[in-house]
């Protein structure tokens, strides 16, 4: 760790001469991917920022790599650096979390009971994982009795270790309803697994099975076809438009609603992967930024709300209608940056920037082959290199292996990719 970097600024037990309200030009609230990006980008191109980051935890974490750790190639501590260590140094990080928006006062309501006001907000604290909308389910079962996600830090060794006990009988990897983030991450970790169980000779006693809250196994066609291809070459099982609603950790049992009728199958399995069903946080659904669905009201080409034009949001947590992931984060964030500077200086609309939906999922379908999903609002493939990435190919894995981590962790979040 850095000891040069930025202090935070707790405030958890604060100094009696701590105010109580305190204000920034510019607040930030989570400092993920979104957050720390775009305080990155502001913290470079202002020269005297006035800039807080308001994120609660000590630890910033990498979650594309968590695929990777699932399937034993890398430790979980390479997706994780220390948050002080990420955020720019020239920003205040305020280490509590937001409990309450009061957009109309501009101001936010922190853990500790004090309060941030700002001139200009942005919001970018994710989403939530709904582990409790699985009746049976607790997060403590994660990595036991068969039972595995990737989409916790402390759960995707776990995914490992299953994969390693697993002795044959029905694998069964889920993935709810949408939204979700990474729409690929929950059949990436199904193509490892079968990947490894051919390894070990235990592929044929085994069934490995994908159950689905989606209608097709991607929503870009030209990238579902390769991805029917390889299920249909891995002899995969698949069920569509079915959410796991229910689990019996003792009896290995697990509980799909069918979305159309809502008749209930059961399967039992040897092994579960669960992807959680996933929504906005409560603190924006209860609050006036949030829109119908609970996500923060955004225009989706420029990033802004429209009924408080002092505030923006990216990543997971707005509504902006693309694939959640940190891809879209990356593309969101000089958008972001422009239009909030655009604002700052009192410039026209018509100077802002626009947002197309680019989204990227680098659809690991094995060890060492990769099929690299770019495309934009429309489901229109927008491939940023000069070949066919619809296909499978080691070249795109290694990207995401070596190349994707080098470039967030230098790049993205540094401001400066
Ligand atoms: P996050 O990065 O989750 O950051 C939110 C931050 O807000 C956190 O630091 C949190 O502590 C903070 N916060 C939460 N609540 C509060 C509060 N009340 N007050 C203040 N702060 C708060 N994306 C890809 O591009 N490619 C991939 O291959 C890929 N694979 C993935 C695989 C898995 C298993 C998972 C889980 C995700 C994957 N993603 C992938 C998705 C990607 O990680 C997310 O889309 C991205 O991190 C979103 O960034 P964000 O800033 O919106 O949210």
């Amino acid at each position: 760790m850095s000891t040069e970097s930025i202090t935070p600024v707790s405030t958890a037990t604060p100094r009696p001469s701590e105010p109580r309200t305190r204000h920034h030009q510019i607040v930030v609230v989570g400092g993920g991917s979104g957050g720390a990006t775009v305080a990155a980008r502001l913290c470079r191109k202002l020269r005297n920022p006035d800039l807080a980051v308001i994120e609660p935890s000590e630890t910033h974490d990498y979650q594309p790599l968590w695929t990777l750790v699932g399937g034993g190639v890398v430790p979980k501590e390479r997706s994780r650096h220390f948050e002080i260590d990420v955020l720019p140094r020239k920003a205040t990080w305020i280490k509590d979390r937001v409990t309450r928006f009061e957009p109309a006062d501009n101001r936010v309501v922190l853990g500790d009971g004090s309060r941030v006001s700002y001139d200009y907000l942005i919001v970018a604290i994710g989403l939530k994982l709904n582990w409790e909308a699985i009746k049976g389910l607790s997060v403590d079962q994660i990595g036991k009795d068969g039972i595995c996600s990737n989409y916790l830090y402390d759960g995707c060794e776990g995914t490992w270790r299953t994969l390693q006990e697993f002795n044959g009988g029905t694998a069964l990897f889920t993935n709810p309803k949408p939204p979700i983030k990474c729409a690929g991450a929950p059949q990436k970790i199904m193509y490892l697994a079968d990947d490894h169980f051919r390894r070990r000779g235990i592929r044929q006693r085994s069934k490995v099975m994908y159950v689905s809250g989606t209608p097709g196994i991607f929503s870009v066609k030209e990238f579902a076809k390769t991805l029917n291809e390889v299920i249909a070459r891995r002899g995969i099982e698949t069920l569509y438009k079915h959410n796991l609603v229910e689990i019996d950790p003792a009896a290995r049992r697990a509980v799909f609603e069918n979305l159309d009728n809502g008749e209930r199958t059961e399967i039992e399995y040897a092994m579960i992967h669960i992807t959680p069903p996933q929504g906005p946080p409560d603190v924006v659904k209860e609050s006036p930024l949030a829109d119908e669905a609970g996500w923060v009201k955004v225009d989706k080409h420029t990033l802004q709300h429209p009924d408080f034009p002092n505030v923006f949001s990216l990543g997971d947590v707005s509504s902006l209608p693309t694939s959640k992931t940190g891809a879209a984060v990356r593309k969101e964030a000089p958008v972001l940056v422009h239009n909030l500077l655009a604002t700052m200086n009192n410039r026209p609309r018509s100077e802002f920037a626009r947002y197309d939906g680019y989204a990227s999922c680098p659809l690991v379908t094995g060890y060492g082959k990769l099929v690299l999903a770019e495309f934009d609002y429309d489901l229109k493939p927008k491939p940023s290199f000069p070949f066919d990435t619809t296909k499978e190919r080691r070249s795109m894995y290694l990207l995401k292996r070596y190349g994707l981590p080098a470039l967030y962790w230098h790049g993205m979040v540094k401001g400066r990719a």
